[in-house]
């Protein structure tokens, strides 16, 4: 008897009607004779509702009660489920994400998980039941409700599938798997039938929400394949994977797109030696993840240093630039929002370096500018203007021949 992990996203469980399709097709799963764990996220799009219900009472809401209420979402989604499936006469039951022993940390709206406790679930499979576990949520070790941070039901579907040595973790989304572009800005972007944990870790960092990072991370670490499919139709989706011989190292495999990231750029920084350490140490304590650095040549002893950063930590990011920028004697800085980072990832890339010359020239025949370059092995990442990002997108896309003849995803 297979034990199996369906995690499904917010829009697969938007309204009633869509609750009783995704009970209809985890009973069939069930029906199999599979021991199923459901993982479930907010309906539609109610977690940006409660983000925005928390920002109408004040600007910088207490991130206990944060959590305490963001957790609420998926509160709804698992009962309604376990109703859906009672109903139809599926013995089911849900469980909170402590209930169902997901201990995390203490970070409170960004927490890691640090242990699953999974006995409940085990004894609730045991009597034959299918269990619903609210996505994105947890335990701390303080003994608080903590969240994962957004799109964090994924982690706690691989964390399960990883805890209860499932043989599958499926991610059911609105789209049929992972593609080589997000078909909603390329939309004749193909889909990956499989795809590395290394490519995909990349994919993820750079963008590609269809998973979330984390998850791909702990897939990674713990070595649970996932199954990115289609919450629609049953066709099959994208394995994530381990490398294994015969998979084709493509030299381009993917392009994603980043346009949740600001630029900061700090004037006249003194180029001393431990300037950056200080600047970047500050920025570590406010929490602030940093993603892209350059540091420009020094005239006359000063350089400016661009980076950027979570749009979403601009406001609370100005108080402390202000702060190192007198600290360390610079001249000032300036804020910009209207960028997007485009990313182009292959493993076969490692040892090609005609790649970046390749899409750099492809922008450039497009007219667009390239503000910022960072590189990994397997991938090379552009700072472009906001407006820009599509057009960046599709021809470079094109570029490296990774389209299909016609759009695929009409409609997304
Ligand atoms: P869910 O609510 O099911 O978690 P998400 O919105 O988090 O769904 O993820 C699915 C979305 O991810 C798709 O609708 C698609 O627009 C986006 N996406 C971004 N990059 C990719 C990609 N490479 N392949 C597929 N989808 C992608
Ligand atoms: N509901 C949460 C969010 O919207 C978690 C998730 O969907 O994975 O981010
Ligand atoms: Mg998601």
């Amino acid at each position: 008897m297979a034990v199996v992990v369906q995690k499904f996203g917010g829009s697969s469980v938007a309204s009633p009607e869509r609750i009783k399709i995704v009970a209809e097709r985890v009973a069939k799963r069930a029906a199999q004779g599979d021991s199923v764990v459901v993982v479930v996220s907010a309906m539609g799009k109610s977690t940006d509702e409660l983000v925005r219900l928390a920002h109408e009472i004040t600007h910088r809401p207490h991130v206990r009660e944060m959590d305490m209420l963001l957790s609420a979402g998926e509160r709804i989604s698992m009962a309604l489920l376990s109703m859906a499936l009672n109903a139809r006469g599926v013995e089911a039951v849900s469980f909170t994400g402590s209930q169902a022993g997901i201990v995390t940390d203490t970070s409170h709206t960004k927490a890691r998980i640090v242990d699953v406790h999974s006995h409940r679930v085990e004894e609730a499979l045991d009597a034959g039941k299918v269990v619903i576990v609210a996505g994105f949520q947890g335990v701390s070790t303080d003994s608080d409700v903590t969240t994962l941070g957004r799109g964090g039901s994924d982690t706690t579907a691989v964390a399960l599938a990883a805890a209860l040595n499932a043989d599958v973790c499926e991610i059911l989304t609105d789209v049929a798997g992972v593609y080589n572009a997000d078909p909603r800005v390329v939309p004749n972007a193909r889909k990956l039938n499989e795809v590395t944990y290394e490519e995909m870790l990349e994919m993820a960092a750079s963008g590609a929400g269809v998973l979330v990072l984390r998850s791909v991370e702990f897939a990674r670490t713990h070595g649970v394949v996932i199954h990115c499919r289609s919450s629609f139709t049953d066709e099959p989706g994208t394995l994530v994977k381990e490398e294994v011989d015969e998979m084709e190292k493509a030299l381009v495999t993917a392009i994603a797109h980043d346009d949740s990231e600001a630029m900061i750029r700090i004037d006249g920084v003194p180029d001393q030696p431990g300037i950056a350490a200080r600047i970047f140490g500050d920025i570590a304590r406010e929490r602030i993840n940093v993603d892209m650095i350059v540091q420009n040549i020094s005239h006359e002893g000063k350089t400016d240093l661009t980076f950027t950063m979570p749009k979403e930590d601009l406001a609370r990011s100005g108080q402390a630039i202000r702060r190192i920028i007198a600290d360390i004697g610079a001249a000032g800085f300036s804020a910009d929002s209207d960028i997007a980072k485009l990313s182009l990832i292959g493993a076969g890339m490692k040892s090609d370096p005609g790649v970046a010359a390749d899409m750099f020239s492809a922008l450039a025949e497009a007219g667009i500018n390239i503000e910022m370059i960072s590189t990994s092995s397997i991938r090379i990442s552009c700072v472009v203007r906001a407006l820009d990002l599509e057009q960046a997108s599709q021809v470079i896309h094109d570029r490296f021949g990774l389209g299909t003849e016609e759009a695929v995803m009409e409609g997304v």
